[in-house]
């Protein structure tokens, strides 16, 4: 067994454990690492994939991972995620997909992975693989999906989100069809909620701000940016090229809307740049 996949047994039996203590039952799944996923399954874009303990199909059942994608963390990271999903495979042959892909990130990939490497790694890796700029409708619905599950741990509290994987896919959509009807989900249980995880779900899928995404030169220049400082000088410290410089300037002020410039656009006369620099993001053409 290569070191990974001994990393993936040890990341399963935590995510096992800590899904037991709130009250749901995983049985333990076989881990497969495998070189390429067959059809039907070879068309979706995921490094990792689920396949229910009873299933009738093609891959039995267990927990799939693509060899070339397997990394430290991020393949512990994403096994959370399918745990959650597994908990949920063994009573119901349906898809796995909507709320349920929610909740797996809140549960999965937010708390379990907190818990087993960290805030500061689970945050990163939530950051780099689920918050980058996508124009790509299944990512979009995972996070939309993400913020439903949120909204139900924050209304019902983790245990309320635990109920609900306890009752399986049916309990789930249940869950989804009262959010599509405009109801809100209720909870026989008193919430309770785990304080590092609500930071967690505040920070990363309710206040997190998708489209606050420049150009690659927009996002470097905005390290040199500061209220009333002249173009002239912030284009001369960040040693870029003159009209690659005004570009990328005007783009913060046109598109971002983080700076003002003056009407003959030498001056800055305001900027948040400051604030917003660590959370601005980039997006590559194409
Ligand atoms: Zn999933």
């Amino acid at each position: 067994m290569v070191p990974t996949e001994s990393l993936l047994h040890k990341t399963c039996y935590f995510g096992i454990t800590e899904l037991r203590s709130l009250g749901i039952y995983v049985p333990q799944p076989e881990i497969h690492v495998i070189d390429n996923f067959p059809p039907p399954y070879d068309t979706s874009p995921v490094s990792a994939l689920t396949i229910g303990p009873n299933a009738d199909t093609i891959l039995k059942g267990g927990l799939y991972f693509l060899r070339n994608d397997v990394r430290p963390y991020y393949s512990s990271f994403l096994l959370l995620h399918e745990l959650v999903h597994y908990a949920v495979a063994d009573r119901d042959r349906n898809i796995a997909r909507g709320l349920e892909e929610g909740i797996a990130e809140v549960v999965g990939s937010l708390y379990l992975a907190y818990k087993y490497m960290g805030t500061s790694v689970a945050r990163r890796i939530f950051t780099y693989n689920r918050l980058f700029e996508a124009d790509h409708t299944l990512w979009d619905l995972y996070l939309d999906y993400t913020r439903q599950a949120a909204s139900l741990y924050l209304l019902t509290g983790l245990n309320g989100v635990a109920n609900v994987l306890q009752g399986g896919r049916g309990q789930i959509k249940a869950v989804e069809k009262a959010y599509s009807l405009g109801t809100l989900p209720s909870s026989p249980l008193i919430p309770e909620w785990d304080s590092e995880l609500t930071k967690l779900v505040h920070s990363l899928v309710l206040g997190y701000v998708p489209h606050m995404v420049v150009s690659p030169m927009a996002k470097y220049l905005s390290r040199f940016v500061r209220a009333n400082l002249s173009v002239r000088n912030i284009i001369r410290s960040a040693g870029v090229e003159e009209h690659l410089g005004e570009r990328a300037l005007v783009e913060l002020a046109e598109s971002a809307r983080v700076i003002a410039l003056s009407p003959d656009l030498t001056l800055v006369t305001h900027s948040d740049c400051e604030l917003v620099q660590p959370s601005l993001r980039y997006s590559t053409p194409g």
